[in-house]
């Protein structure tokens, strides 16, 4: 799963206001930005087969450091653990903000295991692997996605409001226009084909790329609206 993961984001965001929107894109995707170094290190894998299921080309081979439960959970408490105790959020105030990424860490796990096919291991030497795999139905992935985006959209903008009642469009639309460039990106992603230039490494890179470049234009977007 792609967009999808930000629905989370927005929803979290709804919840508690003080979490950074640019940090909750970070931590929904955390367990991707994790796995593609480590395949650049050879030491998770997948390969690139050409419609491998009708929504990816990715065949996910080996994984158990990024997406095994075990190290979700572990992942999980870390970045708990590292927001609460050892970054700047020190107040008891700051407990949820700790929470909310955390759980937006966590959640990754759950919409992964809808769609992939059976490749999420739950330890580290886990011979069984869990995926209900969605993905074999592309147009069934894309709806999925666009739903819960746009239910993410929804508690976003009923719990934000323009700075100004006649502050400019980008406050006003600036969030839902992101949220189209989102499902336009993810008609690409899902029924775009595989090109002859694709290597693993471009994957990699451009999967990073992505996940980091869609945080600073989701933090950049949210400075635009304040809270309710
Ligand atoms: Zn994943």
């Amino acid at each position: 799963m792609f967009v999808g993961h930000y629905a989370v984001s927005l929803a979290l965001k709804s919840v508690e206001k003080k979490a950074s929107l640019g940090l909750l894109f970070i931590a929904v995707q955390f367990l991707d930005i994790v796995f593609f170094p480590l395949t650049l290190l050879g030491v998770e894998k997948f390969r690139l087969v050409e419609n491998f299921t009708e929504s990816s080309h990715f065949e996910l081979l080996y994984m158990p450091f990024s997406h095994s439960l075990f190290a979700v959970i572990l992942w999980t408490i870390a970045i708990f653990v590292l927001i609460r105790y050892l970054l700047v959020y020190k107040s008891g105030k700051h407990f949820k903000v700790a929470a909310v990424l955390a759980l937006a860490v966590f959640s990754h796990w759950w919409l992964d295991l809808i769609v992939h096919t059976p490749d999420l291991p739950l330890t580290f030497a886990d011979a069984n692997k869990y995926g209900f795999g969605l993905w074999q139905h592309a147009f069934a992935t894309y709806l999925l996605e666009a739903v819960l985006l746009i239910f993410g959209l929804f508690f976003y903008m009923k719990s934000t409001a323009n700075i100004e009642p006649t502050s400019g469009v980008l406050a006003k639309y600036g969030m839902p226009i992101f949220v189209v460039l989102l499902l336009a990106i993810n008609v690409i992603n899902i029924f775009g084909p595989l090109s002859a230039q694709d290597t693993n490494q471009s994957m990699a890179v451009s999967a990073l790329a992505a996940y980091f470049i869609l945080a600073v234009i989701a933090w950049w977007v949210d400075r635009k609206r304040q809270r309710r």
